[in-house]
């Protein structure tokens, strides 16, 4: 099966500080649904949180390692600088006046290719823009929402990637990727799919430092395979493009294979299916610890040494 091309950004994980406040200022403030409390599967004393729309659907997620006691991260080059959530066109006006209701520290709203950026940071340090224009993803919103659902965010935008040199980035996105370029500003080059499904902006990152992985970075960028042959499709042309790539990964929710594109950012390819309701129904998702079956007879040893999260029990 030919690979084609990826529908878009499957989810973005970063790393979090404090758990409970990152779960308080994007369901509070953002008004992103937790859809699943987990653990990192590669280092299970770790949570692993999920944000996303009514039921985490590909395209809306973003993710977090929360590392309470770690050390913020050092932003340099080959690394994702910034993420962009997209909003509603009209919806600027009730953003701006939303982060500066809760005390989020927001840039002045700024034109940036016929939309409306509004850039601002979690309180992590995480860098965030919401971006108001034309091309929404394909989202449900959801019901328990503090954002009316006209003004919701609707799901990931796109990234912004730093690097060293631009060259070879570009030329793995539009040879092996699929993308092309559409716009370019001279500090800021965005490379997209047709139709703008996935947009990428590739900034250089001048005498920027090697970053260090911590809290307030993001931590990899996953994108859209639609089936478990579609993602083999996948593997296989990234292997002939030359680049080191992991087997495929079962993540429980999705399957996941690695690799690292020339400038150094950790990339993923990950599955559509199965998706977050394979342990939950949509109405519970986000409400329980949920363990694959490797890490269930440790249950009570995992849940010993997570931080409490009982402030966010539904109530
Ligand atoms: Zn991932």
């Amino acid at each position: 099966m030919a690979a084609g091309f990826t529908p878009g950004i499957h989810h973005v994980t970063a790393i979090a500080g404090d758990p409970i406040r990152n779960i308080r200022f994007y369901t509070e403030v953002l008004g992103q649904r937790l859809v699943k409390r987990t653990v990192n599967f590669d280092d299970p004393a770790t949570y692993h949180l999920y944000f996303g729309d009514r039921t985490g659907k590909p395209g809306t997620i973003l993710s977090f390692f929360p590392w309470p006691r770690a050390p913020k991260g050092r932003k340099g080059f080959g690394q994702p600088r910034a993420l962009s959530f997209a909003i509603p066109p009209d919806s600027a006006g009730y953003w701006v006046e939303r982060l500066a209701r809760f005390g989020v520290a927001a840039g002045e709203p700024r034109e940036r290719w016929e939309e409306t950026v509004i850039p601002f940071q979690d309180p992590d340090g995480l860098e965030l823009e919401l971006v108001a224009g034309a091309s929404l993803p394909e989202s449900e919103p959801w019901e328990h929402s503090p954002v009316p659902p006209e003004q919701a965010i609707r799901g990931l935008r796109g990234v912004a990637l730093w690097e060293l040199d631009a060259g070879p980035t570009v030329a793995f996105f539009t040879r092996v990727m699929g993308l092309s370029p559409i716009a370019d500003s001279g500090e800021r080059l965005r490379l997209a799919l047709p139709e703008g499904k996935l947009v990428i902006d590739i900034l250089e990152a001048g005498d920027a430092l090697r970053p260090t992985v911590g809290v307030g970075t993001i931590h990899h960028v996953a994108l859209r395979a639609e089936s478990g042959p579609l993602q083999v499709a996948w593997r296989g042309s990234l292997l002939a493009a030359g680049l080191e790539v992991t087997p495929i990964i079962n993540r429980q929710y999705f399957h996941s294979i690695y690799f690292r594109e020339p400038g150094g950012v950790l990339l993923e390819v990950a599955t559509d299916p199965p998706g977050f309701t394979l342990d939950e129904g949509v109405e519970e998702l986000g409400t329980h610890l949920k363990l694959p079956a490797q890490y269930e007879p440790a249950r009570a040893r995992i849940e010993a040494v997570l931080p409490n999260l009982k402030e966010e029990e539904p109530t």
